[in-house]
């Protein structure tokens, strides 16, 4: 599959127009952060009618693109003529080599340490774990990572957007906060002064990779 956006016709929308948008995806979390960083932009995200009972497809790429651009393309099917957008996201630590990366959902599940998500869903708290135990040895200047979102918008099996958004920040120590998901309560950002899960949605994604990254595609589409 090409992932290069084609150059296909994206309609000419204004600001004062209201954009619509169906995202992919069934996590509430994400769903709220997309409505509420799109909402500043005047741009209405909905879920894609009927996405609970569509089986989603495979994410195995080896990298963000490949699969928010797999399932942008895929759900697109489902909404014919519609904007569809999809995500990939995860934390990238420098001292590892890039991990989790790609894999930031099931990195307790690949070291082999637990099922993900387990049957409580303590996904977040064996992956924050893992990532603990494999930063122990690393003093505070090596502790640099960063979160990446990219933004794939496909209409008909197309791609017709990518956008991406970064934040940089240290992996704690031990966790901070009770806010936010997924290794928020580790991730540090230096800017806030503050933990990811220290701070409210609002300041969250005003900095965060995935509020960057929306930001980033409605202004592109909006164009
Ligand atoms: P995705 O659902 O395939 O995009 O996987 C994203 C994974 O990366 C999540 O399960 C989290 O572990 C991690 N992640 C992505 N964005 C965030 C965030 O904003 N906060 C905390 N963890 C995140």
């Amino acid at each position: 599959m090409s992932l290069r956006a084609k150059t296909i016709e994206v309609p000419p929308y204004t600001l004062s127009m209201a954009l619509r948008l169906y995202a992919a995806t069934t996590s509430a979390g994400k769903l709220r952060d997309f409505r509420t960083a799109a909402l500043a932009h005047s741009v209405d995200i909905e879920p894609l009618p009927g996405i609970e009972t569509i089986p989603a497809p495979d994410e195995d790429g080896d990298t963000f693109l490949e699969n928010a651009a797999t399932k942008a393309v895929f759900y697109s099917r489902f909404a014919p003529g519609e904007l569809v957008v999809a995500d990939d996201s995860g934390l990238e630590v420098d001292a590892l080599g890039g991990a989790p990366g790609v894999r930031s959902a099931r990195y307790a599940a690949d070291s082999g340490l637990v099922d993900s998500p387990d049957a409580n869903d303590n996904t977040d708290v064996w992956n924050n774990m893992v990532l603990l135990q494999k930063m122990e040895a690393f003093p505070a200047a090596l502790r640099t990572a960063r979160y990446h979102c990219t933004l794939v918008a496909a209409r008909d099996g197309e791609v017709v957007q990518v956008a991406d958004g970064t934040v940089e920040g240290m992996i704690l120590d031990a966790p901070r906060g009770m806010g936010g998901f997924g290794y928020d309560p580790l991730f540090y950002v230096q800017e806030l002064g503050k933990s990811m899960a220290e701070i409210d949605l609002e300041t969250k994604l005003s900095v965060s990779h995935r509020g960057r990254a929306i930001a980033a595609l409605v202004a592109m589409l909006a164009r």
